[in-house]
């Protein structure tokens, strides 16, 4: 219903607002705008992505909507608020910052709330509504889509704090999926604006998993990955803040290394090539990795790369990668 929908739009549209005002115009704001301040954000940045402030109050959103003649029922089903069993309804996001999720016409379509400090969740996300769908949105895709096709390439963060962080340092073309892992939706999306998607995970186990699993999706849908890391588990907020901006663009984003380079990192950890068992487990987990390219010139120059590093005969290795393709798909 299209009428509905435009008006969910608006309701969003309008408490977007009104949270951004609270947050940089108000005392009711000052705690939020400190926090956001200390965690190194700019006022510049902060009025960019319409960072906002959701009061400490039941009723705020209950009340602003209600006297603009919104349907408390609509705003209910567009997550704002919430229904309670006697029938009276209440705020779903109360005393916490407040990032607007546009799609990528540029609607406000939800919103994502953080703690003021530490605590859970961490982090409240509007629910899937009939406007605001996770499995497709890209948080600042609207923003970075003219980035993107300049750059021909895009880099995809895990959270919003990262975005924004990247985006102040300079680094527009910046996207983050929101909390999930990244579907074949974001990825067909994602392929239809580039070739290049550079991943750039939080540092840290569970994100270094997540890389594995979205350069999989992404390959698949047919994008040219690569690997940006980021050392000591720190996510590429945390890296900025650290060491700034011009060695995360230098070192991390340009620095960005292939799958394959990535995978063979990986496989190294924790393994002394020194040592035989390790060194025969670890020519074996490679050539398994170069057993899954579509592509021979690959097969030939990573067969190529071992043989050198490791002094083994390319027929031995040719042999072994055969072997392996019979057992995959
Ligand atoms: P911050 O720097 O503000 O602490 P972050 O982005 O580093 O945030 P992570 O813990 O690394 O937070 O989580 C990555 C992403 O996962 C977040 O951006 C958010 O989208 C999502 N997320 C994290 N915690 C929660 C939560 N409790 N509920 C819903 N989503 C969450
Ligand atoms: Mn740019
Ligand atoms: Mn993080
Ligand atoms: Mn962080």
């Amino acid at each position: 219903n299209t009428g509905e929908t435009k008006m969910m739009v608006e309701a969003h549209e309008l408490l977007k607002k009104f949270y951004h005002h609270l947050l940089v115009n108000t005392n009711e704001g000052q705690k939020a705008l400190d926090y956001l301040q200390d965690r190194g954000w700019t006022r510049e940045i902060i009025d960019q992505f319409e960072i906002g402030y959701a009061p400490n109050s039941w009723d705020f959103a209950v009340k602003l909507l209600s006297g603009r003649g919104f349907s408390l029922e609509l705003m209910e089903k567009a997550g704002l608020i919430i229904r309670k069993e006697n029938g009276d309804y209440f705020d779903r996001f109360r005393h916490r910052i407040m990032f607007p999720i546009l799609n990528h016409h540029g609607d406000t379509v939800g919103f994502s709330g953080r703690l003021l400090g530490e605590g859970q969740p961490k982090y409240l996300n509007s629910p899937e509504t009939a406007i605001f769908h996770k499995g497709k949105i890209l948080y600042n895709f609207h923003q970075a889509r003219l980035h993107i096709r300049k750059h021909q390439e895009v880099i995809l963060l895990e959270g919003f704090a990262d975005v924004i962080s990247a985006v102040q340092a300079g680094v527009a073309h910046s996207v983050a999926t929101m909390g999930t892992a990244l579907t074949e939706e974001h990825a067909r999306i994602l392929r239809r604006n580039v070739d290049t998607v550079i991943i750039c995970y939080d540092g840290d186990a569970s994100g270094i998993e997540a890389t594995f699993r979205a350069a999989e999706v992404l390959t698949e849908a047919g994008c040219h990955v690569k690997i940006a890391t980021i050392p000591d588990g720190l996510d590429p907020d945390e890296y900025i803040r650290k060491y700034g901006p011009d060695r995360f663009r230098r070192d991390i984003i340009d620095a960005g290394s292939s799958l394959m380079a990535f995978k063979m990192m990986y496989f190294r950890k924790g393994k002394n090539l020194q040592d035989e068992n390790d060194k025969i487990r670890y020519i074996e987990e490679v050539l398994r990795e170069i057993s899954k390219l579509p592509n021979p010139i690959e097969w030939d120059y990573y067969l190529r790369q071992l043989a050198d590093e490791f002094s083994l005969s390319l027929s031995a290795l040719q042999e072994q990668l055969n072997r392996y393709k019979g057992t995959v798909k």
